[in-house]
């Protein structure tokens, strides 16, 4: 380990520390975080400066991965590189928190993402500390380094993790590079696949600053260009899909495509756009985009006014619970944003235009009865007119 107390309970952190480093920590007494039994600091030659047990450690989390205990200790590192006191497996009520910390009398507790814990569990513990008044933060691990954009695939517990109240971020530690990671910007073509931003902070960054108002890097061209790219081939094989099975919504699509003597790969090419936090839905865009559009917007006359709410009223009604992620914060507040997001950008296409902020006025009906080549050239138009909006939208 790289850390442990000395007989005054400070926390010390031989994190990357050489022999020279740590000269003065010889004639110290440490002992462990996690037992509170005694500890040596090991200065050999062949491995950096540690900590090592006298006898076996009895509390140390032995199920915990190499990866777990490292984020753990890298935290505490920074933490007390800073100047703060972290306490680790804090016990709060029947948990035991990875790092508590107090920084300008908030207490926060981190903790870091584990691959066995279910969703269930995680909203559980999340609420817990929640209720008790802890600020918290949790924490993906990465270990193949980084890239500014990345496409991947999102568990349904690293999606809850995207803290809506923190701007619909979430954060890792890459344990590789020893940095901080809030990745942002989230956007999907595709339920859990998800195309977002990541903006690395060296450990000399402040905490304060880190959790509180951190400057984000901007979406630059290859963040833009992995979307295009993505939009494309999915766009591309969606309007060849075979549907096997259909869900209630599929299903109320699939009765107008039909009369129509259409199916659902006809959706009109503005009904597959990406929107920032879509993340929230598991359901794929084209089908709560033209649900919107064929069933709420074509059915009212030209010069109405559509509200946020009442589209998402209606929405509502025609997905399941299970379409949404589990998430405590009210996900009628989440929906509710992301439909005033995609009114947003059809109001670019000049189907409705804003009256107020949650009003739009209806100024043209979307043509579903198109033929399906025609459909392939409007994606390519809407595809080089939505970028120019997205860019703007989102720089
Ligand atoms: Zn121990």
């Amino acid at each position: 380990m790289f850390i442990a107390y000395d007989s005054d309970r400070k926390l010390h952190s031989i994190w990357r520390q050489s022999l020279v480093d740590v000269g003065h920590l010889k004639a110290k007494r440490f002992t462990c975080i996690y037992c509170g039994k005694d500890m040596q600091l090991r200065t050999g030659e062949k491995r950096a400066p540690h900590f090592a047990h006298i006898t076996t450690c009895v509390r140390r989390p032995y199920s915990e991965s190499y990866e777990h205990i490292t984020a753990k200790e890298l935290l505490s590192y920074w933490l007390v590189l800073h100047g703060f006191k972290p306490e680790l497996e804090k016990r709060i009520g029947e948990h035991r928190a990875d790092v508590f910390v107090e920084i300008d009398n908030i207490p926060y507790v981190l903790e870091i993402q584990k691959s066995h814990i279910t969703e269930k569990e995680f909203l559980e513990r999340h609420l817990f500390y929640e209720q008790y008044g802890y600020k918290v933060k949790w924490f993906g691990i990465r270990i193949k380094g980084t890239s500014k954009t990345s496409i991947r695939s999102l568990t349904i517990r690293e999606a809850l993790m995207i803290d809506p109240l923190a701007g619909f971020t979430s954060l890792a530690i890459d344990v590789t590079n020893q940095e901080l990671l809030i990745d942002h910007h989230f956007t999907s073509m595709q339920p859990q696949k998800m195309i977002h931003l990541s903006t690395a902070f060296s450990l000399d960054s402040s905490p304060r600053q880190f959790f509180d108002k951190a400057v984000l890097e901007k979406p630059d061209a290859l963040y833009f260009l992995v979307i295009k790219k993505e939009w494309l081939r999915l766009v591309r094989s969606k309007r060849k899909l075979i549907h096997t099975r259909l869900n209630k919504l599929e299903k109320i699509l699939l009765r107008t495509y039909q009369s129509l003597h259409k199916n659902l790969n006809f959706f009109p090419a503005i009904c597959h756009l990406p929107i920032l936090h879509q993340a929230d839905l598991l359901i794929r865009p084209e089908l709560w985009q033209s649900f919107i559009v064929i069933h709420v917007i074509n059915k009212k006359p030209i010069g109405a006014h559509v509200n946020v709410s009442q589209v998402s009223l209606a929405l509502e009604s025609v997905i399941s619970a299970d379409c949404v992620l589990p998430i405590s914060v009210s996900w009628h507040d989440r929906l509710f944003y992301l439909i005033n997001e995609y009114l947003q950008a059809i109001s670019y296409f000049g189907v409705v235009k804003k009256v107020n902020a949650n009003t739009y006025k209806i100024t043209c009906h979307v043509t579903v009865n198109k033929p399906i080549d025609t459909l392939i050239n409007d994606d390519d138009y809407v595809m080089s007119a939505y970028q120019k909006y997205f860019e703007t939208k989102n720089n």
